[in-house]
């Protein structure tokens, strides 16, 4: 790799007053562009996992800040010194752990742009450029995701932040005066009930403690064998909380869970929702991204008839983190919970302000990215994209289940396999397969994470890179395998 240790840069040093010349943001960002080129071209070099010890870094840095500036050109010396080593590289091709994500070099450029307008976009008047284009990019990805016209989108910077916004609306759609009068020291207010299924990621009790509604507010309703929410059980925890003169005001339900990316029954649910007046949000932020693909358009049916669903394009759409769209269908809700314009912020023109629809005044143009990404591979280049991902993943899912030594522990329904090693005759498979899961993540060669199902050691192969091609995912199989292997016969040899 061509870094700077090899190739000088010329000394770059602050001016007396202002910024940069231009001439050398010039040299140096023509610099800081092929560094980023030759790190992606190169990006199969590095491990996967950084193989720092913690505090390698802060042990490598002077304890406080320069006095006078320095070379630019030191500085960048030190992003292949000090910084490169303590990256884990979410980039590698081989990096399956969690959900794979990867930005692309149209989002990079988006981004950079976006830090060049520097702009805050709390009232159209300061930012109109990601005001408009906020509204018309979160609508093409709509439409392309086939979702009701009454959905408009507002872009956060994560499903957490997404999720809480939209319970916050529908809290506000219950009329119980909370803005005014909050929820403590009042004897007038029953309890308010929240219902996600027991493999809802935990963004949403997160959620729940910050509107104050507390833990006891939130049900966990049970899955079935596929993990996913009984939507009977669902319906019998409502009857029971209105018994009890509880609230029922909403219900998470999730289309891609994070351990297993199981779906549930959104159809079914949002019909208790209709019949019992309750907010329904889904959380799409992993496997939103797929509704774009058509033969996965099954899974988002009842979607059109939900208030909130949340998606993450810097998860599945090659955008860099971070933003996720809410889409939500009662804006009216979100402003009434939010608006709050201080004189100094007043204006006169009829137009929409993103200040008034959450908690942040000042926003980033992150639609800019976003644009740039749909333009650059059009709907098709997404598809074609996806689709190969959810391809690969039913590839490797194969090879697990002709094997005697492996199995599925959940069903494939996007681009994330589930699964555990289970040779014959070995004991105590949960410590095995977390060994395994070990000895690959510390060797660099590929990244996996793992959930527990059923109370079963689980590990967890997402694919979702854009740069994953077929002999990665082979790669990382032969490596399974290779390690297993290892295990299996040092067993043996012990007997
Ligand atoms: C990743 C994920 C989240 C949280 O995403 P952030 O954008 O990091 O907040 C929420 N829900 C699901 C289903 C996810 O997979």
């Amino acid at each position: 790799m061509k870094n700077h240790e090899k190739s000088p840069l010329k000394e770059t040093f602050a001016p007396a007053a202002g910024d940069m010349s231009a001439e050398d943001f010039r040299r140096v960002g023509h610099e800081i562009i092929d560094w980023i080129a030759d790190y992606s071209e190169n990006i199969e070099s590095f491990p996967v996992l950084s193989q720092v010890e913690p505090n390698w870094l802060k042990d490598n840095l002077p304890k406080s800040a320069p006095e006078r500036g320095e070379d630019f050109a030191k500085v960048l010396r030190d992003v292949d010194k000090l910084i490169l080593p303590a990256v884990t590289n979410w980039n590698h091709p081989n990096f399956h752990g969690l959900f794979s994500t990867s930005t692309s070099a149209a989002g990079i450029f988006g981004e950079l742009l976006s830090a060049a307008f520097d702009m805050k976009a709390m009232l159209w008047r300061t930012a109109p450029a990601s005001t408009e284009l906020e509204e018309v990019t979160t609508d093409w990805v709509r439409q392309m995701m086939n979702l009701d016209a009454g959905y408009k989108g507002i872009i956060y910077d994560t499903a957490s932040v997404s999720t809480l916004h939209a319970l916050a609306a529908a809290r506000e759609g219950l009329d119980l005066k909370i803005r005014e009068n909050g929820m403590s020291g009042r004897d007038d207010l029953p309890l308010l009930r929240i219902y996600t299924s027991e493999q809802s990621h935990s963004s949403v009790e997160k959620a729940v403690l910050l509107l104050g509604l507390g833990q006891k507010s939130l049900v966990k309703i049970p899955t079935n064998e596929r993990f996913e929410m009984d939507a009977r059980k669902l319906g019998e925890a409502i009857e029971a909380d209105k018994r009890n003169r509880f609230i029922p005001f909403c219900v998470v339900a999730t289309i891609g869970t994070t351990s297993t990316a199981s779906v549930d029954p959104i159809a079914e649910i949002v019909s208790v929702c209709e019949e019992n007046a309750i907010w329904l949000h889904v959380d799409a932020a992993y496997a939103g991204s797929a509704a774009i693909v058509p033969e996965f358009q099954t899974f988002f049916k009842g979607c059109e008839r939900a208030d909130s669903l949340v998606t993450n394009p810097h998860k599945w759409l090659f955008t860099p983190f971070d933003l996720s769209i809410l889409y939500c269908r009662h804006t009216d809700l979100l402003k009434r919970a939010f608006a709050l314009v201080p004189e100094y912020l007043k204006t006169d023109e009829a137009v929409t302000n993103q200040m008034d629809y959450g908690i942040q005044l000042g926003r980033r143009f992150r639609a800019l990215k976003l644009w740039f990404v749909i333009r650059y591979f059009g709907r098709d280049g997404l598809i074609d994209r996806i689709r190969e991902h959810c391809r690969l993943a039913k590839l490797l899912a194969n090879w697990i289940e002709e094997s005697d030594d492996w199995e599925l522990v959940a069903p494939v329904n996007f681009a994330l396999v589930c699964f555990r090693a289970c040779p014959k005759n070995a004991k105590n498979l949960d410590a095995l397969n977390e060994r395994l899961m070990s000895k690959i993540n510390a060797s660099g060669k590929a990244y996996l994470s793992h959930t527990k199902l059923n109370d079963k050691y689980t590990l967890r192969l997402s694919i979702g890179n854009i740069r994953v091609e077929q002999r990665h995912i082979e790669k990382v199989w032969n490596l399974l395998n290779e390690n297993l292997g290892a295990e299996t016969s040092a067993q043996s040899a012990a007997l």
